[in-house]
């Protein structure tokens, strides 16, 4: 009796001794035309990929969806053909993520509008071509961009969008979005960037996950926020841009002009949720800081302005993030 409860005793204690969580990072280049990593702690490598293979086919999912260059069985490409034609029947998560931008739209008071595809499509021809727009052109397309034209049946789950000439570009906000609606369901501990849009599904073994606000003028993080559970997301005026005369010509357009935004190098958000960090986030670059800071508080966000001369202005509660 007094062996097999020894025996028993080391049995326990062997199978007590599990291996100690390993850190691991998957890099995939197949997501929203940018880099995605995702960082996570596993018992063994081949765990770890597993984790991070099924996370790149969620977003994949995603990255398909809302795609408006490529046709993937019926997504935005299809809305966007059968703009003044038909309604579309779609996937129920287009259906929600347009909702949402809605949403968005509606509280920022239309500094992000996802319907604004017409103009954004000028932009995106210009950044090829690197040649400026023409005004006329810019100035047609912004007639094009009233969200209730977008046209949303949830119960037939079908977009149509009333105005033929009407695009939809959901770049503001879908990455964030996406990464929301896979981290929700994914294991806790990761850490999840789409293209610098940060998502943490809980702290790793050792505590807070430790994110970086890059400076967009070089190497290097401005400042770092220690996250748990939530988003970072960051947008800025150096990731995506064409240079004519010495000017930069970035990404980001203020709906009220058509043409980039000037108040900010960059806006970083902090926020509990990914796809409303998203949308903020290039809110907040086309928005001056009041109007900003009112954003924030009525989303329960933080925020890190960086201006043109590289200096910082952080939201009240910045640095007491702590979730
Ligand atoms: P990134 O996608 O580079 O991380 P953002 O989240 O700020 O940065 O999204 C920028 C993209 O959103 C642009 O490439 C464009 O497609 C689209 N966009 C630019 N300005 C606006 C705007 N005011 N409202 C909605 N979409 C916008
Ligand atoms: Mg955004």
């Amino acid at each position: 009796m007094k062996r097999l409860t020894a025996w028993l005793a080391a049995v326990v204690l062997l199978t007590g001794c599990a291996a100690k969580p390993t850190r691991y990072q998957a890099t995939f280049l197949t997501l929203f035309d940018t880099v995605t990593t995702i960082v996570g702690y596993a018992e063994s490598e081949a765990a770890f990929r597993e984790t991070a293979q099924a996370i790149h086919d969620e977003l994949l999912v995603y990255h398909r969806l809302c795609n408006i260059y490529e046709d993937y069985d019926t997504n935005l490409k299809t809305v966007n053909d059968n703009a003044g034609v038909r309604p579309v029947q779609v996937d129920g998560r287009i259906i929600e993520l347009l909702s949402d931008c809605r949403d968005y739209y509606d509280r920022t008071g239309g500094a992000v509008n996802v319907a604004m595809g017409s103009v954004l499509s000028i932009w995106h021809e210009a950044r090829m071509t690197g040649k400026l727009p023409d005004p006329n052109a810019l100035e047609a397309a912004m007639e094009h961009c009233d969200f209730d034209d977008v046209i949303l049946d949830p119960v037939a789950s079908t977009v149509y969008l009333a105005d033929p000439q009407m695009r939809l570009d959901v770049g503001a906000v879908a990455k964030g979005w996406a990464v929301q609606q896979v981290c929700e369901q994914a294991e806790p501990g990761l850490l999840v960037s789409v293209g610098g849009n940060v998502c943490a599904t809980g702290s790793k073994p050792d505590g807070s996950w430790t994110v970086g606000i890059q400076n967009p003028d070089g190497e290097g993080s401005l400042c770092t926020v220690p996250l748990a559970c939530g988003a970072v997301v960051t947008s800025g005026d150096y990731q995506r841009y064409f240079t004519v005369n010495g000017t930069d010509y970035h990404h980001i357009i203020d709906p009220e002009t058509g043409y980039p935004a000037r108040h900010w190098r960059s806006v970083t958000v902090v926020c509990e949720d990914s796809g409303t960090a998203d949308a903020l986030s290039t809110a907040l670059f086309v928005l001056p800081q009041a109007a900003g800071q009112r954003l924030l508080d009525e989303f329960g966000a933080e925020a890190l302005w960086v201006t043109a001369d590289g200096g910082t202005v952080s939201s009240p509660g910045l640095m007491n993030w702590k979730r």
